[in-house]
């Protein structure tokens, strides 16, 4: 489990830190109002022996996004964070596990946007390589927040809040996740995710408008099921629509392609054959076996490796 993890080394202030080393002050916003934009991101061991973290432009792009719409300054070039994140990356990797790291833009220094100065601090957790489990998939009663108030487009801790109530909900329900509805009441996304619901041979994720991250993953199983010959569509969905799909799936950088076996506690009528084929699609470009061009790389010669 990733939350369990210390491993040795982060990055902060510019260089790999013990850590116990990596703290933050109380009195800075990050801690006082929560006040941080991160990037989870994925790296996975290729068949040539290096290591390749998938999709890193995608993700340095989206803090940017994230940072300038709450004014936090984001100094380091693209290079700069490539560099810290293999320099984490390849001090902390193990022989056949995968990495799973947290890029975030902490709010060192400032009071209500002045003054504002932010660190980037790099974390990294070990995953073991394997396909997901089937989940349970729930309808939560909490709603994702409006464009207005804490808009979904901004990847911040404090609109994780509502997603961790939403899992403490799932939880009682034997839910392994849960659904966030929008303002509507239509689907937005679940609560580290994107949805993806199959309809008669087609598959609709609901588009970012209505509520969901823009999301790096929908946009790489959208290319992967386009080169499959599958159609793929982004419209609103409604709840009751999910509830008579005849596949789910929940993706996202950590949540890869996870299979749903059951929806509000009805199990789902039909074998997930189309997810269940971009699922596979989907581990064969990430781990290298069958590259796809849409799925880039970002990959290193790690230097030395814990067995
Ligand atoms: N929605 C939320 C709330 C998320 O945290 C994530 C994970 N970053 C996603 C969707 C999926 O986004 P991505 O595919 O870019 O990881």
């Amino acid at each position: 489990m990733i939350q369990l993890q210390k491993p040795k080394f982060v990055y902060m202030g510019g260089k790999l830190r013990s850590w116990d080393e990596a703290t933050l002050h109380v009195g800075c916003e990050a801690v006082t109002r929560g006040l941080n934009v991160f990037e989870g991101i994925k790296g996975y061991w290729q068949p040539d022996g290096r290591f390749g973290v998938i999709k890193l432009r995608q993700h340095y792009e989206r803090l940017r996004r994230s940072a300038r719409l709450l004014h936090i300054p984001f100094e380091q070039t693209y290079d700069e964070y490539v560099k810290a994140i293999h320099d984490l990356l390849g001090t902390l990797l193990e022989t056949d596990r995968d990495m799973w790291a947290r890029t975030t833009l902490y709010v060192t220094e400032g009071y209500w946007g002045e003054n504002t100065l932010a660190d980037l601090v790099v974390t990294a957790y070990h995953q073991d390589k394997q396909i997901p489990d089937l989940i349970n998939l729930g309808v939560s009663t909490w709603q994702r927040s409006a464009d207005i108030s804490l808009p979904a487009r901004i990847k911040t801790s404090t609109n994780y809040q509502v997603g961790r109530l939403a899992r403490i909900e799932g939880r009682a329900r034997d839910c392994q996740d849960m659904v966030l509805l929008n303002q509507w009441g239509r689907v937005s996304e679940a609560t580290g995710s994107c949805i993806l619901m199959v309809r008669e041979g087609i598959i609709y994720t609901p588009p970012a408008t209505e509520g969901a991250l823009e999301s790096i993953t929908v946009d790489i199983v959208e290319a992967l099921a386009h080169s499959m010959g599958i159609k793929f569509i982004r419209r609103p969905v409604d709840r009751t629509e999910l509830l008579v799909a005849d596949e789910i799936a929940i993706c996202g950088t950590l949540a890869e392609v996870t299979l749903v076996k059951s929806i509000e506690g009805l199990p789902l009528h039909k074998e997930p054959s189309i997810l269940k084929a971009l699922q596979n699609r989907y581990f064969q470009s990430v781990r290298g076996i069958e590259p796809h061009p849409f799925v880039e790389l970002s990959c290193f010669q790690p230097k030395r490796v814990q067995a």
